[in-house]
């Protein structure tokens, strides 16, 4: 009956089910957006407090259930339902979100939260146990990773509970936990594009130096890249001299040089990435924009 590839696991407990829905604190005016309602043992809890709840879900069998469901009551009129992948879905304006999240969309879910135009004020989201624990390891915590790092820039994590297999149909294979995310306000003034290209490269092999990461010959390339689109920009905005776009060779070194430069005077060369935390991170980005070079 439950497809598994569509990581249909019905929470079974309602004490569990009330409880995600209580830590919302979910006020009257409120529109709560539910991502994956199955048969909407979260949505029809939801609906008791929300003024209105949006649900995306991507099985029509299951839209069609909850649809059921709610037919008849006053809670009706309440419920939208949107047919389709949540990834693929343009988003209305929401307060806050609750999911018993299908864990195969867990990290892009997240992203796609953060970056809406106005993020939701807080998400309830249940993920695999070791997913939850990444999004709250801190610096030099065994699971702390680039998903850490990056989530932990925009947003602060909270876990809320752990919630056994058992308390799903059919059990999935893992123990869960229920996260609270709540992004910063005012949002960081950097831009997430760079942030996360920085960290992509830092992070590829967290326990290496940060020096080891910037030696690949693919990273370098995309940096010059890069390093080209801005002098090219700079050029646009300066009126008169031009600065002069060298041979291809000596442009490899002039960023190669300038990607020593920084990590020298930094001091990161030497340093992991498993133990840096954000303001460290932050350091290396400003020093890098300071020189011109981009990760995005
Ligand atoms: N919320 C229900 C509950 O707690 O009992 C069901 C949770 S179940 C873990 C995940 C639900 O998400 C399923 O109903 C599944 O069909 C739906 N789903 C899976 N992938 C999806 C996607 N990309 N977009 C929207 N819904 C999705």
């Amino acid at each position: 009956k439950f497809n598994t590839d569509l990581g249909q696991h019905i929470l079974k407990n309602p004490l569990v089910a009330q409880g995600i829905v209580d830590k919302a604190g979910i006020k009257p005016s409120d529109i709560v957006l539910e991502v994956g309602p199955g048969t909407g043992n979260l949505t029809v809890r939801i609906l008791e407090q929300a003024r209105k709840v949006v649900a995306v879900e991507m099985d029509p069998r299951m839209a069609a259930e909850l649809t059921k469901r709610v037919h008849g009551t006053p809670q009706q009129k309440k419920l939208e339902i949107l047919l389709g992948d949540f990834m693929k879905t343009e988003l209305p304006y929401f307060d806050v979100c609750i999911s018993n999240t299908p864990y195969q969309i867990s990290s892009p879910l997240v992203f796609k939260l953060l970056n809406q135009p106005r993020p939701p004020r807080v998400s309830i989201l249940m993920f695999q146990r070791e997913f939850a624990l990444r999004l709250l390891a801190r610096p030099g915590d065994s699971l702390y990773c680039r998903l850490s790092a990056n989530v932990q820039m925009w947003a602060n994590v909270t876990h809320i509970m752990k919630v056994g297999k058992n308390n799903f149909r059919p059990p999935p294979k893992v123990e869960s936990s229920v996260v609270r995310i709540e992004v910063k306000i005012p949002r960081p003034n950097i831009d997430f594009h760079e942030w996360d290209g920085l960290l992509r490269i830092c992070f590829v092999r967290k326990n290496k130096t940060i020096a080891a990461g910037f030696k690949s010959n693919n990273v370098i390339e995309i940096l010059e890249k890069n390093y080209k689109t801005f002098l090219a920009t700079q050029n646009a905005s300066a009126d008169g001299d031009t600065i002069m776009v060298d041979d291809k060779a000596d442009m490899t070194d002039i960023v190669k040089a300038k990607i020593e430069q920084v990590l020298t005077e930094t001091e990161f060369s030497d340093k992991r990435s498993s133990k840096l935390d954000q303001t460290d991170f932050l350091k290396l980005l400003y020093a890098f924009h300071q020189v011109g070079i981009h990760f995005a």
